[in-house]
Formats: C-alpha cells, structure tokens, sequence
C-alpha cells in the first residue's frame, strides 16, 4: 500500500473561502490508479467483473480505474442519499439512482473515492449482499486508516491518508472543486 507523497505546499487552492494545499499530484494518482488495474485485471482473468462506482465522488477514479483494466469489464453507478454518518446510523438512506445491472453471480468490485468512518462502506456492502454476487471486492482511493471506526473489508487501496479533509479528483467541498486533476488538503496551517 502506497503512502502518499509528500510534496511541498506551495501549490494552493480556494474554494468556497477555505484554502487546500496540494497533496497528490496527477502523476502520483495516476501511477497508483494504473497499479491497481494492472491488480484487478490480474486477479480477474477469465472473469468479467463489474465496477460499482458510488456517486458522486468516485465518478473520476472510476473513470481512470476502468481505463487502466485491460480485461472485458462492466459497469454501473449507484447513488444513496448523503447524510454524513446518519445516513447510515439513522436508516433514513434512500437510493438516488438504483443499480441497473443484475448483479446475481456477478464478480462486483465497489469503488469509492474515500473511506472516513468506514460507516458508508459497511452499509454498501451489506446490501450488496442482498443482490447474491458471486463475490465482492472494494477499492477506495482514499483511506483515512486513523478515523475509520468499523472494520471493513477493503480490497485496493490508493492512499491512506491523514484524518483531514481533502478534495479534488472528484471530491468536493459544497460541490466544488471536483474537477481538480490533483488532491488537496485543508491548509489549517
Ligand atoms: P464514512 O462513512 O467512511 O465516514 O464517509 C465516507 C464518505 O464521506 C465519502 O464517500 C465522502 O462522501 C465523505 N467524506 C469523508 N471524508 C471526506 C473528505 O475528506 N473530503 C470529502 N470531500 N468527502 C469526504
């Protein structure tokens, strides 16, 4: 598992009044992202698995994921409402956008942008138990090892990182700053 790469913050961005610093660039992302498909595509051979990416943050990775597998792969999008941890403790999910593949039999591989908490994953996972997948898989981007309270099950990690809010490559901050190629870390220097 890769640590992330330390590079000097003199590259800054706001969004919203809050200023990030620059904390993986392209190149580091992209070099993780192209070794986890070469992973998946080597675990997979010989099966056609389908990638869950769970909207809206993962919408980037998932894109570079895909293209970095060289086996026959499929995929699919599923969006839940977003409560921060509520929307798992309190049971008031409801799906936004319902997963339109059958999923029994299939070999599923999740893919998220972040796990904090832990508490979404555990949630997705569970239900897409209910779905009888010949087998699941994660793979998140990010992980915020420190801050993760339930001990879920996660296949491929990108990075682990330290327990403070990032975005950029699809994560947002009040729906900004997805479209930044790189990831940034809130400067609360
Ligand atoms: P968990 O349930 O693991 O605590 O939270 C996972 C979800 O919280 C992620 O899918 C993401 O939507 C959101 N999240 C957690 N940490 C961050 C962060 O640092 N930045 C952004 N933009 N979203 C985060």
């Amino acid at each position: 598992m890769s640590e992330p790469t330390v590079i000097p913050a003199e590259k800054t961005v706001e969004i919203r009044g809050e200023r990030f610093r620059l904390f993986l660039d392209e190149t580091a992302i992209q070099a993780r992202v192209a070794e986890i498909g070469a992973e998946i595509s080597h675990t997979y051979e010989g099966q056609v698995p389908i990638l869950i990416g769970v909207l809206n943050g993962s919408f980037m990775f998932i894109a570079d994921l895909m293209r970095a597998i060289d086996i026959p792969c499929e995929i699919d999008f599923w969006k839940l409402s977003s409560y921060g941890a509520e929307k798992v403790s309190s049971g008031r999910v409801h799906e936004l956008k319902k997963i339109d593949a059958d999923l029994e039999g299939r070999h599923i591989i999740i893919v998220e942008d972040i796990v904090d908490t832990g508490l979404s994953m555990q949630y997705i996972l569970d239900r897409m138990q209910e779905h009888n997948p010949a087998s699941i898989r994660v793979a998140t981007l990010l992980h915020k090892h420190e801050a993760t309270r339930v001990d879920v099950q996660l296949d491929y990690v990108g990075f682990r990182i330290p327990h403070l809010f990032v975005i950029g490559y699809g994560l947002d901050y009040g729906q900004q700053g997805r479209n930044l190629p790189e990831i940034y870390i809130l400067d609360d220097a």
